[in-house]
C-alpha cells in the first residue's frame, strides 16, 4: 500500500443538499410536535378555566347555603325543623349531621348548610 493510499479520506462524503433536506425534515417534525403541544396546553388551560369557573360557582352556592341556614325561620339552634329526612345516608348525610332528639331526623344545618342552597322551603326569619 502506498503512502497516498493511507492519506485518502476514509469518510464518505454526503452532499450538503442531503443534510439540508434532513434538517428540514427534522424542523418540520419539531414544528408539528410544538403545534401539538401548544394545542394540548391550550386545551389544558381551557379545562382548568372551566374547573375554576365551577369552583367559583360552588363557592357562591356555599356562601348562599350558609347565609340561608342562618337566616331561615325554620333553622332553630342550627337545626332545620322543616325537613324530616327518612334515610339521611341515602343522600350522603353522615350521622353527625342528623339530630334525632325528637324521634325525627332533622338536619343540623350548622354542620351541613349545603342543604339550604336550593331549598324551596326557605323563609326569612321575622324580627
Ligand atoms: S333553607 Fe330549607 S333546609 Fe335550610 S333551614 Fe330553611 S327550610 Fe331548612
Amino acid at each position: 500500500m502506498s503512502i497516498e493510499d493511507n492519506l485518502r479520506p476514509s469518510v464518505m462524503l454526503i452532499s450538503p443538499s442531503d443534510i439540508e433536506e434532513d434538517i428540514k425534515k427534522l424542523q418540520d417534525k419539531l414544528k408539528s410536535h410544538e403545534e401539538l403541544e401548544l394545542n394540548d396546553i391550550a386545551k389544558l388551560k381551557e379545562d382548568a378555566q372551566k374547573l375554576w369557573d365551577f369552583v367559583s360557582w360552588l363557592k357562591v352556592a356555599q356562601v348562599q347555603g350558609v347565609w340561608k341556614s342562618k337566616t331561615c325561620r325554620h333553622s332553630i339552634n342550627g337545626r332545620c325543623n322543616a325537613w324530616n329526612i327518612s334515610d339521611p345516608e341515602k343522600i350522603g348525610l353522615t350521622p353527625d349531621k342528623i339530630d334525632e332528639s325528637d324521634n325525627s331526623k332533622r338536619v343540623i344545618v350548622d354542620k351541613f348548610p349545603n342543604l339550604c342552597v336550593a331549598c324551596p322551603l326557605y323563609e326569612a326569619k321575622r324580627s
